[in-house]
């Protein structure tokens, strides 16, 4: 049972009136679990057909499952395919809230990485992401998670949030702020949060939160949005900071989708400001973990730019690489870039911008001793599109030991290059040879 520290419980008491009770109740339900759907691999009634735990799905949110087993899914073929990614339906309302989103995207926190993906599926290739996070280990769990989603629309920086106002001034068409709180909202999943709940915590993560948006601010474009988001009921995280984005930075609050009205409580007006376009989401009205969301727009005139940044790869090398694709697979690659020694398939938008990725786009893979050597990255993200494949059901053993790591017989696949794909959707690569296909995926994802 989860015992509430008593400031918090007063001051929950006070801003939920007669519904406090309905949010009490809440805490003996558990953590509602969701997915969203990689709708770049599968359609939405493919997946349904296909997965086998009960979903429901969620109102607000197209790409939204709610999940209702408590099964694990670590190692679940479909989730190491890349199929579908954990994330609570809470969290999946700001998401929800985004706008048609074109042009060059900054999601400014961005691991384990929940917002990205939902913004890079609900995009397409309209849109172009900066996926950000400036604690490296962190920004690696990112990275792995983008990697198995196989995006082709995002890249990962991990900067400190002032290096984009530094280097990329006003560049972003948007940008997701989706930023580090004092966690009030996921107390019922994360009991750890309730023992680090204290009274100055609010206005230590609200400074924390100013300075992050303050930093990052100069690198939206005029005209562009910024969704504001935590996952706090304190009014200093939320509705104080949407105040001060209106009040210092002259930013204009803009109306949510008319799908979250009803899963969602209004923001608290404060100061004359009505503010109740931003939005709440409590776990009593909606399943779902507390999540507070606000889009705002810097006022202005949104201008396009697409001058581009040429790529650091020499034709011949190019020519190397492009010919190990076009042998391999079919998939349309229009930009190369070399980032050290490897090769990345790059969205066009992210040669629009000077900055230091540690990934750019897609990782294809290096030349080695005049060899081209595929990436993980190249499978997950092009492998449905490769002539030779390795067709397994969900039954077939050979899940598990291509999971595991080891190599297993090849029936379907020639010799060479091979995608190990699983009821059609690809889980990794390897190479095939004398009737066996040799396991190329990755150790660190193996399971045990
Ligand atoms: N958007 C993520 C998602 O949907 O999966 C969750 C982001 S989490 C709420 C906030 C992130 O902000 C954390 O990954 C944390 O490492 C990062 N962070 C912490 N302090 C920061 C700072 N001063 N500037 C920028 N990011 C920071």
């Amino acid at each position: 049972m989860i015992i509430l520290p008593i400031a918090y419980a007063e001051r929950m008491k006070r801003l939920l009136g007669s519904d406090y009770p309905r949010y009490e109740a809440s805490f003996e339900e558990g953590p509602a679990r969701g997915l969203l759907v990689n709708t770049s691999k599968v359609e939405t009634d493919a997946f349904d057909a296909l997965f086998p735990l009960p979903t429901r799905k969620i109102p607000y949110l197209e790409i939204g499952r709610r999940l209702l087993s408590e099964e694990k899914v670590g190692g679940d073929p479909l989730h190491a395919a890349g199929l579908y990614y954990m994330q609570d339906s809470g969290a999946m309302s700001s998401v929800a809230a985004l706008p048609e989103i074109k042009g060059r995207v900054l999601d400014v926190a961005a691991a384990p990485g929940g917002k990205t993906i939902a913004a890079a599926l609900t995009a397409g290739q309209d849109a172009f992401i900066v996926a950000n996070e400036v604690n490296f280990s962190r920004a690696k769990i990112l990275l792995q998670n983008v990697e198995r989603m196989g995006l082709t629309n995002v890249a990962v920086t991990s900067l400190p949030p002032r290096d984009f106002a530094r280097y990329t001034p006003e560049s972003f068409d948007m940008i997701i702020a989706d930023l580090p709180c004092s966690g009030e909202g996921m107390f019922r999943k994360e009991p750890q949060a309730v023992a680090a709940w204290n009274e100055n915590i609010n206005a230590m993560n609200a400074e924390r939160q100013k300075e992050i948006l303050s930093d990052v601010l100069p690198a939206l474009k005029k005209g562009g949005r910024l969704l504001y988001s935590t996952c706090t009921y304190a009014p200093e995280e939320n509705e104080e900071i949407v105040a001060y984005l209106i009040e210092k930075y002259d930013m204009r609050l803009l109306p949510p989708r008319e799908s979250l009205l009803a899963a969602t409580a209004p923001g608290i007006s404060l100061r004359g400001l009505d503010l109740t376009n931003a939005r709440r989401f409590y776990p009593f009205i909606e399943a779902g973990e507390g999540q507070f969301f606000a889009l705002l727009e810097k006022r202005g005139e949104r201008i396009y730019t697409t001058k581009s940044i040429p790529p650091k790869v020499s034709i011949n090398e190019e020519r190397r690489v492009r010919d190990f694709l076009s042998r391999n697979l079919s998939a349309e690659i229009p930009v190369i870039n070399k980032q050290g020694e490897d090769y990345y398939a790059v969205h066009p938008l992210a040669r629009t911008l000077p900055l230091r990725y540690l990934s750019e786009g897609v990782r294809l893979g290096e030349l080695s001793g005049g060899k081209f050597l595929p990436h993980h990255n190249l499978f997950t993200a092009y492998g449905d599109t490769f002539y030779n494949t390795e067709e397994l059901a969900l039954d077939d053993p050979r899940v598990t030991e291509y999971l595991t790591g080891l190599e297993i017989d090849a029936r379907s696949a020639k010799e060479g290059y091979v995608a190990v794909r699983v009821n059609g959707h690809t889980l990794g690569g390897g190479k095939a040879v004398d009737g066996r296909i040799k396991n190329h995926y990755p150790k660190g994802l193996r399971i045990r």
